[in-house]
Order: structure tokens, then C-alpha cells, then sequence
């Protein structure tokens, strides 16, 4: 017996159980009835109407790819299938007097717009029309129908474009006059039918087919085939689906829309995509088929005025869309149609939804109580919660806009919120090029075909001027989260003339606008965007909360007996910030610390600059003198020199050095500058830490010690040896500043300060001079720090703030140099509470970049209280790529190929880098149980690298500011994920 190929709707799943030993799960379904099968199989065991149906599996396109050849006894299953089918309905395939129509779809496991459109009226020859027509008492309806499914078939089935019959029925009503095509005549429809077949001739050399079952067969291959063109395979490399699990094709009994006002169809969502709001959403029209809806051709009404028209079927949907969504515990997005007063459903799915709606949607359902909270918390993705975080237009600007007269539209339909701005592209092909040149594009079409998918999601926002909710540009839209306004029915958009009309005014190809997909506002020019209000996204804090709630149970964590101090928590989200306001901001975003402040952002201000300069400049020559007084008081102190004990001579002669030295240093002037510099800079990093301790009043802020290399803070050396080499051919001792406001260039400063960045020229400065190397050669600058920290936090905690200061030393390679570090910055921290009189609560501790740290630390946690990785250094020197450099030449390449599976930057490399993280995680809290560790490279944001993080046993994630949201989600469904 061949393998079954074909499962009937009514019985499929006691057929699979048969066969496969258990009931399928939905999931088992889809993969092998592909999502529409499965929703169509599921639907009709509900009990809800369903037009009877068969389904012929994903693995009979398979075995068609693989072979090329119609599967082995399929042909067979398909006419038994149809067999039954024409018993339920009564009806028979080819049968003049009572014929059964078909539908053919196609039905991939996901959901893919890129895909085989539908085939509709299949089993239609003359004969059959005639009985259709004779059944309906509706000629007009059976010429329609016919005349659709030559073109359908033509078009779909055949690869002959159905513009060429469009065309056609666009002439018929310019020659009859009419403008909707239910209003063309009997007559003109009989005469277009015998102009589609004689079309069809001319084209491929032969009659259209009359045989239903060739017509079948055909379909069936049309669909096998579609899973291998160009629009699906772009579709699947974008989405990352794989190639080769084939799609189902769901053969169905046709219903009719068209026979009449007592008929009808539509699509209705049971909450609004857009909004999440839970209110019956979604488009109907009134005798007509399906496709008349989604294709966004017609206008269409609003599914909730139905009640208008036909009450009693309207409590009918509303009722079984209510048990459909119960059933599936999700929105769900259904097709329905009524024939001659009765309905049916012809499709149900989980709805497609925006960012806004998936978070509403699953909070709302929460708290209805039909899925749980954490069940909330896994359905909405981190992508989604980034999405509501992103700029919308300036309201002031908008209203600007507004009394300019730039406003272009408002009628159209607010399909896929968020605010884009960009130049309007006509078609597909030009926006994408043009977003490969890098510009912002908004594409505007009449109405949105599946060719025109690459286009859309090369588009920063998508403009059309036909269709409704459901038409195809607003499902993608919504899908791939680009701001949408479709159904602007005021815009006259003229294709062939790239260009658009509205109002007497006409916008060319490469105009700026901008459009609102959450108001369906369109503008012509740039509007400015400002930053989201998340005080006003309740549902998405609400969400957030129940995500901290489920990460910070006890015992979502458990490790081996072995493994000393893990937390048995799960991950907290901290934030990289240095200005108390983006730890305000932070803080509002959920962020329970400071992971990351990075002192040298404040090195840079205006202000602060030219000390950080004089601190440089003098560095070296201040440092010097300070050595040789250590190293001749060490010798006196301890009486020996080189090893050696000395005698009385020499320490007499040591001290008179000495003192000769003090004096001198007393009088230098690098040591003044220096000490001055220094001085200056004290009292601004005070306020700044004050800043930061009193923004995270009660939660830990880890100041990190100033990291880059020093010529970072002077002038480029390129720049300098230019300007000294004008000033001096030019005979100038000034030149006037490039920075407006800002006092003349000296050439001996210039000059100056070229020999001083001559001087520290380093051949690879990322692995030279920098982190805690910094402060073992020039000590007083971070000591200068600590004793900010310590007395900014000294102050604070006067004033009644809880702080929780953490000392992060950078870039520690042997535990010898945190030795002399820490010790040294510890006493500094003990002065700073004994003048205070306070006792804080206190850290030190190291990052961790360098893969030697990772290795020895059980070593390094002997001194270390704590560890934050800091992964983009770690990454760097793991791999041995300088980021800038590896981003620039060759990253991109090796990703493309697959030498890498993600850009290791991006997405931490949990193989290698995650490995030394794992293993000095361990290491360190043999050494020092239960030390915290954290993670403070920009992977702390991604959601990948915060799965690994929670598996590694980290304590907490810090991520920029932005991203906190993001981070606090993906921590709980890392706890949902593996507890
Ligand atoms: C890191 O290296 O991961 C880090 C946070 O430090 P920076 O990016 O400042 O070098
Ligand atoms: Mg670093």
C-alpha cells in the first residue's frame, strides 16, 4: 500500500492517531498539514461549519521536489478523498446537474504571504456553469464565476499574468460604462468568458481544460511547484525558514459569496491587530467572494456594522469566532463567508498583530484569565517590546505640519502603527535599491501584491491607496512591523508617471513624506521624531512587571552540588549609564543598578577637556619625579638599596637627595599643572557620581575607572602635524579655532601638545596603555576617582540616600596588577569615610576582557568582590579581532557564508567567549562564593546572550538604557525557557 498522502478533514486526526500511535499536537499537525491544513482540520473538529475538506500533506510536495514526479498513489488517495467529499455535500466533481467546486490553497507550515495565491471555482467547464447557474437561479453569478476561474487558473496556475484579463474586463466596463464590476451586463460577462478562453488558446496553443479533474491535477502541481518560486525562496531567506518542508495544498469545497444580497464574505479578526483592543475587527462585503476583500480591490465595510445587514448571522460569527478564540487561546484571524443566508467559516489562524497588540493582547488575556502569565510573558517577543520603545512624530511638529497645509491624507486606514518617514519609491524594485544606497523610502502602490514583498520590507513605511484592514499591504506590514497607511482613497497615484495627486498637489518620485501608521496621517516633507512615553504604556509595564516577578522567584535556578554561591534567581536587569539622566531613564525602563558608568565620557566635556589635556601633557614628567622620591624613600625606610643593605654614608646622601628632590618637585611646574589638573577634575566627577548615587537611590551603581588610551582625549596626530606645519610656513604664532567660540590655535601649544601625542604613539593602543595599566603608571588619576566616588557617596549617604558604590577596575590581566591597584584605591576609600565620618557599603572589583583574567580567576577573586564581563573586549581578544576592523572587512562576509553562525559582537559566541565566562563564573566563586557577576558588554541587550547569561549563573545583564525593557523580557522567558 502506498503511503497515505491525503487526510480528510472530517477524521484526520483518528487517521493520523492510526497511523501514528497518538493524537497530534497542533504543532505535529502543522508540520504536517501545514498551518492552514491544521487550522482547517482543528476548525472542523470543533464543531463549527466548515466546508468539508482534504488536505494533501507536506510531505507529497516533499516527495515531488525530491522526485519530480506526481507521488505514488496520491492521485488515487485525492479521488477517494473527493469521493467523500461528494457524499457530505451532496454533490459530484464534473457533474452537470449538481456540480462540486473546489478551492485549491496552498499551506506551508508558517504562514507565508510570499506563497501560491488561491485557486477558487475549480470544476468549472461550460457544463458546470450551466448547472451553477441553473442551481443559483443566477446566470450573471455563474458567467462571474467562470469567467474569475479562467483567469485564476490562467493566472496562477499557468503563469499567464491575469492583468492581460483584467485589461480585458476594464475595457468591458469603459464600454458599457459602468465602474464596479457588478454592474457589468450579462451579455458583456457571456462575451468575456468566450474572449478568456480564445486568450487562453492564443497563449498556449491549446482549449482551456474542461476536464475538472485535469484541472485539478494541475492545481495541485501549481502549488507543489510555488514552494520553489522566486517570491516563496525570498520570502523563506528573509525569515530564515527552511527549504525543504514543502507545503501542504487544502482542497475545499467552494461556498459562494456572490449569490446575492443574502450572501457575503469577509475577514474578522476576534481583537484588533492593531490596537489589541478587544473589539470584533475586520472587512465584509456583501455578494462577493473572498478575494475581493483581502485583494483590497473593493472597498469594504467594517465587520462590525454586519449586524446591519444580516443580525442573526452576525451573533452567529461573533459566537463561533468567541469558542474559536476560546479554543485556541489566542486572537484569532478568521475567513468566513455566507451562502444564501448560511454561514460558513472557511479559515481560522492565530491573527497576525502589531508590537502594541501582541502586548496588549496577551495582558489583556492574562487578566481575562484565559492563558497564564507566564504563558503572557513567552507570547510577546523581545522585538516586540523594542518596537513600542521607538520614536513617534514630535506632537509640536505635527501640529506645524498641520497649519503649513502639509497634510496629505487622513482618510486611509491606520493599518501597522509607528512613524516613518522617507522618500516615496513606486515600486518594489526601486526601494529596495534605494534602501541599499542607504536612503529612507517610503513605497506607495494602488494596493500591494505578494511581488511587491521585498520592496515592503526594504521600506521604512508603506502608503497605498486601495484596501482596507486585511488587504495584503496591511497584513505584511503589520507582520514585519513597518508603519503602514493603506486605503488612502484621496491620493491619485499614477504609477506610470511616478508621481501622486492629492488636492491639486502632486508629490514626484524621491519626495520626502512622512505618514503615522497609528493616526493614518500622511505629510508631505520630513517630520522630526521623538522619544516614546513608556509612564503611558501600562500594558507593557504591567507585562514587564510580571516578567521581574517570574525572574526573581527562588529555585528557577539550580546547579550542581559543586558549584558554590550560584544565585538561584534569575537574571536581573541593570543599565550601562554615565549622566543621571539616562539612569533616571533607566530606572523608569526597570533597571535595578548601574552595571556600567564609564568615567571618561565626562572627560570630554567642554569644560573638562582642556584639564584632562593639562593632565595628560604633564602626566609623564610629574609622574617621574614622584617615582624616584618612592623609590629614595623606600631605600631609606628600609635601609637598602638593590637588595643590598647600605651604609651610613649613602643613606645620609640618599636623604640629602631627597631632599633636593622634594624641593624640586615643590617647584615644578609639570607637578602643579598635574595636581592642579586633577584637582579641578575632582570636584565635577564628585557631582557627576552624586548624580548617578542619588538617581539609584537604594540600588548598586558600579563606577568604572578610567579605560581608554590617553591620546583619545588629545587631538589627532594628523590633524596637529597639519596645523604646525601651516602655521609655521605661514609665519602665524595664531590661527583661528575650527570650533566656533572657541579661543585661536597657539602654535607653541600646538606644538606642545604634537610632541606630547608623538610620544605616546602606540602601534595597536587598544592592547597598549589603558584600563587598570593606566592607573598603575599614573596612580593619582584614579585615586583622584575613588575619592570622587567615595565622597560623592559619603555625601549622598549624609543626605539619607541608600548607596551601594562598586568600584570596577578595567581591564585587569594578573591578579599582581589588581594587587598594588586595589590595595592602593582601598585606602583612598577608607580616608574618604574616616574624614566623612561614615561607614558605606562598599565593592571593588574587576572587569573581565581579557581572556588571561578569565583563566586565573580563582586568583583574581581573591582580591576581586566582584565581575562584569565585559564582553566586547573579551570578544575582541578572544577571537583576536579588532572589532572596527573585523566589522569593516571581513564580518559580514563571514556570517553571509556561514563560517560564523552570527556576529559574534552582536550575539555572544557562547562556544568560546561564553566558555571562559562559564568557567571563571565557577572559578571565581570557588575562590569567593556567591560573588556577583554580571555582564556589561552590549550583548547584555541581546536576547541570545541574555539565555546564555541566566545559564552561565550570572546575576544580572546591564544594557544601555533603551534596551532595559527589551532585557527584562527575554531574562523571564530565559527562566520560563529552562526551569
Ligand atoms: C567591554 O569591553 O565590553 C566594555 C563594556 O568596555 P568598553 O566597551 O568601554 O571597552
Ligand atoms: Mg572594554
Amino acid at each position: 500500500m502506498s503511503k497515505k498522502w491525503v487526510y480528510l478533514a472530517r477524521n484526520a486526526k483518528e487517521e493520523y492517531a492510526g497511523i501514528y500511535g497518538h493524537a497530534p499536537t497542533m504543532d505535529e499537525m502543522k508540520v504536517l498539514f501545514g498551518g492552514k491544513g491544521a487550522g482547517l482540520i482543528e476548525m472542523t473538529s470543533t464543531g463549527v461549519p466548515v466546508p468539508p475538506s482534504f488536505t494533501i500533506t507536506t510531505e507529497a510536495c516533499v516527495e515531488y521536489m525530491n522526485t519530480g514526479e506526481f507521488p505514488a498513489g496520491l492521485w488515487e488517495q485525492v479521488l477517494e478523498a473527493l469521493r467523500d467529499i461528494e457524499a457530505q455535500t451532496g454533490r459530484k466533481f464534473g457533474d452537470p446537474e449538481n456540480p462540486l467546486l473546489v478551492s485549491v490553497r496552498s499551506g506551508a507550515r508558517t504562514s507565508m504571504p510570499g506563497m501560491m495565491d488561491t485557486v477558487l471555482n475549480l470544476g468549472l467547464n461550460d457544463a458546470t456553469r450551466a448547472a451553477l447557474a441553473q442551481l443559483t437561479g443566477n446566470e450573471w453569478f455563474s458567467y462571474d464565476a467562470y469567467r474569475r476561474f479562467i483567469m485564476m487558473f490562467s493566472d496562477i496556475v499557468m503563469g499567464y499574468s491575469r492583468d492581460h484579463f483584467e485589461e480585458k474586463l476594464n475595457e468591458l466596463k469603459a464600454k458599457e460604462g459602468v465602474s464596479a464590476d457588478p454592474e457589468v451586463s450579462l451579455e458583456g460577462l457571456k462575451g468575456l468568458v468566450e474572449e478568456y478562453k480564445r486568450m487562453y488558446k492564443d497563449h498556449f496553443g491549446e482549449e482551456f481544460p474542461t476536464d475538472p479533474y485535469k484541472q485539478l491535477k494541475a492545481a495541485i502541481i501549481a502549488v507543489f511547484n510555488s514552494w520553489n518560486g522566486k517570491r516563496a525562496v525570498d520570502y523563506r531567506i528573509h525569515e530564515g525558514i527552511p527549504h525543504d518542508w514543502g507545503t501542504a495544498v487544502n482542497v475545499c469545497t467552494m461556498v459562494f459569496g456572490n449569490m446575492g444580497n443574502d450572501s457575503g464574505t469577509g475577514v474578522a479578526f476576534t481583537r484588533d491587530p492593531s490596537t489589541g483592543e478587544k473589539v470584533f475587527y475586520g472587512d465584509y462585503l456583501l455578494n462577493a467572494q473572498g478575494e475581493d476583500v483581502v485583494a483590497g480591490i473593493r472597498n469594504t465595510k467594517p465587520v462590525r456594522r454586519m449586524g446591519e445587514d444580516m443580525p442573526e448571522i452576525y451573533q452567529q460569527l461573533l459566537d463561533i469566532t468567541h469558542k474559536l478564540e476560546r479554543h485556541y487561546r489566542d486572537m484569532q484571524d478568521t475567513e468566513f463567508t455566507i451562502e444564501r443566508g448560511k454561514l460558513w467559516m472557511l479559515q481560522t489562524r492565530n491573527g497576525k498583530r502589531t508590537s502594541r497588540a501582541a502586548i496588549k493582547i496577551a495582558v489583556d488575556m492574562a487578566n481575562e484569565g484565559l492563558i497564564t502569565r507566564e504563558e503572557a510573558v513567552m507570547r510577546v517577543t523581545p522585538k516586540e517590546v523594542d518596537a513600542l520603545l521607538h520614536p513617534q512624530f514630535d506632537e509640536k511638529e505635527v501640529k506645524k505640519a498641520k497649519d503649513e497645509g502639509r497634510v496629505l491624507s487622513t482618510i486611509g486606514v491606520n493599518a501597522s502603527p509607528g512613524a516613518a518617514v522617507g522618500i516615496l519609491a513606486f515600486d518594489a524594485d526601486t526601494a529596495e535599491a534605494w534602501k541599499k544606497e542607504g536612503k529612507a523610502v517610503i513605497m506607495i502602490r494602488p494596493e500591494t501584491k505578494p511581488e511587491d514583498v521585498h520592496g515592503m520590507i526594504a521600506s521604512k513605511g508603506i502608503l497605498t491607496s486601495r484596501g482596507g484592514a486585511t488587504a495584503h499591504a496591511a497584513v505584511v506590514a503589520r507582520q514585519f512591523g513597518i508603519p503602514a497607511v493603506v486605503g488612502a482613497r484621496d491620493l491619485d497615484i499614477d504609477v506610470e508617471a511616478r508621481e501622486v495627486r492629492i488636492n491639486g498637489k502632486v508629490l514626484k518620485e524621491g519626495d520626502w513624506v512622512s505618514l503615522d501608521g497609528a493616526t493614518a496621517h500622511v505629510f508631505e516633507g520630513k517630520i522630526k521624531l521623538t522619544d516614546p512615553d513608556f509612564d503611558k504604556e501600562v500594558e507593557l509595564r504591567t507585562l514587564l512587571e510580571w516578567a521581574d516577578a517570574i525572574a526573581a522567584r527562588d529555585g528557577v535556578r539550580r546547579w550542581p552540588s559543586d558549584y558554590q554561591g550560584f544565585p538561584t534567581r534569575g537574571l536581573q536587569v541593570w543599565t550601562n549609564a554615565d549622566y543621571p539622566k539616562d539612569a533616571r531613564r533607566a530606572r523608569l525602563y526597570g533597571a535595578k543598578g548601574i552595571g556600567l558608568c564609564r568615567t571618561e565620557h565626562m572627560f570630554f566635556e567642554t569644560e573638562r577637556l582642556p584639564f584632562v589635556q593639562q593632565m595628560i601633557l604633564n602626566a609623564d614628567a610629574a609622574q617621574a619625579l614622584f617615582d624616584r622620591q618612592k623609590r629614595l624613600q623606600t631605600i631609606l625606610s628600609t635601609g637598602k638599596e638593590e637588595g643590598a643593605n647600605i651604609s651610613a654614608e649613602r643613606k645620609a646622601e640618599v636623604a640629602a637627595e631627597l631632599e633636593v628632590l622634594k624641593r624640586e618637585i615643590a617647584e615644578s611646574d609639570a607637578v602643579k599643572v598635574y595636581l592642579g589638573a586633577l584637582e579641578k577634575l575632582l570636584p565635577s566627577q564628585r557631582s557627576d557620581f552624586y548624580g548617578l548615587f542619588e538617581a539609584m537611590d537604594g540600588y548598586p551603581v558600579i563606577i568604572r575607572l578610567i579605560d581608554p588610551p590617553l591620546h583619545e582625549f588629545l587631538p589627532g596626530h594628523d590633524e596637529l602635524l597639519a596645523r604646525v606645519t601651516l602655521m609655521e610656513a605661514k609665519g602665524l604664532t595664531e590661527l583661528p579655532n575650527d570650533k566656533e567660540g572657541e579661543p585661536p590655535y597657539k602654535l607653541d601649544e600646538q606644538k606642545l601638545l604634537l610632541a606630547a601625542v608623538q610620544k605616546m604613539h602606540e602601534a595597536n593602543p587598544m592592547m597598549g596603555l589603558r584600563g587598570i595599566r593606566l592607573g598603575i603608571t599614573y596612580p593619582d588619576i584614579t585615586k583622584m576617582q575613588v575619592r570622587a566616588i567615595f565622597e560623592a557617596a559619603c555625601d549622598a549617604a549624609l543626605k539619607g540616600i541608600l548607596v551601594h558604590p562598586e568600584v570596577m577596575i578595567p581591564l585587569t590581566g594578573h591578579v599582581n596588577e589588581l594587587a598594588v591597584t586595589q590595595t592602593e584605591l582601598e585606602v583612598v576609600a577608607k580616608q574618604v569615610m574616616a574624614e566623612k565620618g561614615i561607614e558605606i557599603d562598599y565593592k571593588f572589583g574587576t572587569m573581565i576582557e581579557i581572556p588571561r583574567a578569565a583563566l586565573t580567576s580563582a586568583k583574581i577573586a581573591e582580591y576581586a568582590q566582584f565581575y562584569s564581563f565585559g564582553t566586547n573586549d573579551l570578544t575582541q581578544m578572544t577571537y583576536g579581532y579588532s572589532r572596527d576592523d573585523a566589522e569593516r572587512r571581513f564580518l559580514a562576509k563571514y556570517v553571509e557564508n556561514g563560517i560564523l553562525p552570527s556576529n559574534p559582537f552582536q550575539q555572544l559566541d557562547r562556544e568560546g567567549v561564553g566558555k571562559l565566562m562559564q568557567m571563571c563564573v565557577y572559578d571565581g566563586r570557588k575562590t569567593r562564593p556567591g560573588m556577583e557577576c554580571g555582564i556589561c558588554g552590549e550583548h547584555g541587550g541581546d536576547p541570545s546572550s541574555i539565555e546564555f547569561c541566566h545559564l552561565a549563573g550570572l546575576n544580572y545583564v546591564s544594557c544601555s538604557p533603551f534596551r532595559v525593557p527589551v532585557a527584562r523580557l527575554a531574562a523571564a522567558q530565559a527562566v520560563l525557557r529552562h526551569s
